[in-house]
């Protein structure tokens, strides 16, 4: 039994052979025969066959699965094909791959320390980190404006005597916490970031693996500021911007998108931001492009789009202003002069939601995790059996 067993059902949950029992259990070993037993032995063929692709013809590996009757891997070799003469060596060196007995090890990555990476540079870029409830009346998304456009992809929760909503952004939620008490000009810019979750009541047919999911994290922050200090915080979200994607391995385009036809509020307020963005993008050095006309109806904004590994673009980070949520909000902070006046608000994120940014990031490093985000950051070999002992410990 010990040698044909090939997983364990414990408590009903099939599960690795090594995998300590850690209360009463209901045990069974299945092998060969059963096709649990057969899933998991082909589903470990199948990985030996994609590290032995790797290693022989050089292929990028890019899915490995069992089926009812085999096993398969998907592998990219560009122009590269595999003839059948070469079946028998590959076919002798998994053979050698298995004798190996290597471990099979489930290593994650996770979203966690892509946080971290951002939670740093909050700190030592003067942001507060947040935190937002959940659940708010339809009446905040009513004076927010969402409710108008937005209601489909509002999940709605019957909590008696009134129905609450899950939020799908966080701008509304800050707002509040601007205008919970007066406001002075000493106090901006006022940078409040939120990895609040968020959920979206996507279509069922849009959903695709991590890309697009209905609940999800952002790495959202809200700059609430004066019209002067907004090119300095647009330079400095873009140097943001460069940090992080620097760290990430992209290189990135950015596109300065203007007012469309219908837009909201006043042109000459529409012009000085205009400008003031177009002079961030001129400061940064990099070029861009202008898009006429792509800007929301609220505010213009820097699109930002990602190049990954394999050349294909994403659309994950934003710098976006906004005139017409502090005018719902009616949001007013004291000026010098000791009037009120209206700040500006700039929604921005850098990764957009940390769970597409995972997905981009194992599309485009295949696997290879840069070593900051490697879940198997080090691996000791002995060169002699005399220093095993020695490299255990
Ligand atoms: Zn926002």
């Amino acid at each position: 039994l010990a040698e044909a067993a090939l997983v364990a059902r414990v408590n009903g949950t099939v599960q690795d052979l090594d995998r300590p029992l850690e209360c009463d259990t209901d045990l069974e070993l299945l092998d060969f025969s059963t096709p649990e037993g057969r899933e998991a032995f082909w589903r470990s063929s199948a990985c030996v066959l994609g590290a032995v692709a790797e290693q022989f013809f050089g292929a990028t590996l890019c899915s490995t699965r069992a089926t009812e009757d085999g096993f398969f891997c998907d592998v990219h070799m560009g122009s590269r094909t595999v003839q059948s003469v070469e079946l028998p060596a590959l076919e002798e060196a998994c053979a050698t791959f298995a004798r190996a007995r290597h471990r099979f090890e489930r290593l994650e990555a996770t979203r966690q320390q892509l946080a971290e990476l951002l939670q740093s540079e909050y700190r030592a870029r003067g942001f507060s980190e947040v935190v937002t409830p959940n659940l708010f009346s339809p009446q905040l998304w009513e004076l927010s404006g969402h409710w108008q456009h937005y209601s489909p992809h509002i999940f709605s929760v019957p909590a008696t005597p009134e129905t609450l909503s899950l939020k799908p952004m966080n701008c509304p939620a800050h707002c509040l916490m601007f205008a919970h008490r007066p406001r002075s000009w000493r106090e901006l810019p006022l940078r409040l970031a939120d990895f609040g979750v968020l959920h979206r009541n996507e279509p069922p047919g849009t959903l695709t693996g991590l890309t697009r999911v209905r609940r999800f994290q952002q790495d959202d922050a809200h700059i609430f500021c004066t019209l002067e200090q907004l090119e300095s915080e647009i330079d400095s979200s873009l140097d943001f911007i460069r940090t992080v994607y620097a760290v990430l391995g992209f290189s990135f385009r950015l596109a300065l998108a203007t007012r469309p036809d219908g837009f909201l509020g006043d042109p000459e307020t529409w012009d000085r931001a205009e400008q003031q963005l177009e002079r961030s993008l001129q400061n940064f050095g990099q070029p861009w492009e202008l898009s006429p006309g792509d800007g929301a109806f609220y505010g213009p904004k820097i699109d930002i789009q990602i190049r990954d590994a394999l050349g294909r673009q994403h659309q994950c980070g934003t710098i976006q202003l906004d005139f017409q949520m502090p005018e719902r909000f009616e949001l007013e902070y004291a000026s010098p002069s000791g009037g009120p006046a209206r700040p500006v608000l700039v929604h921005r994120a850098v990764l957009g939601s940390v769970e597409r940014m995972v997905a981009v990031l194992a599309e485009s490093c295949g696997g290879r995790w840069p070593l900051w985000l490697s879940p198997l950051q080090a691996v000791v070999i002995p060169q002699t059996p005399e220093v095993e002992d020695y490299a255990r410990e």
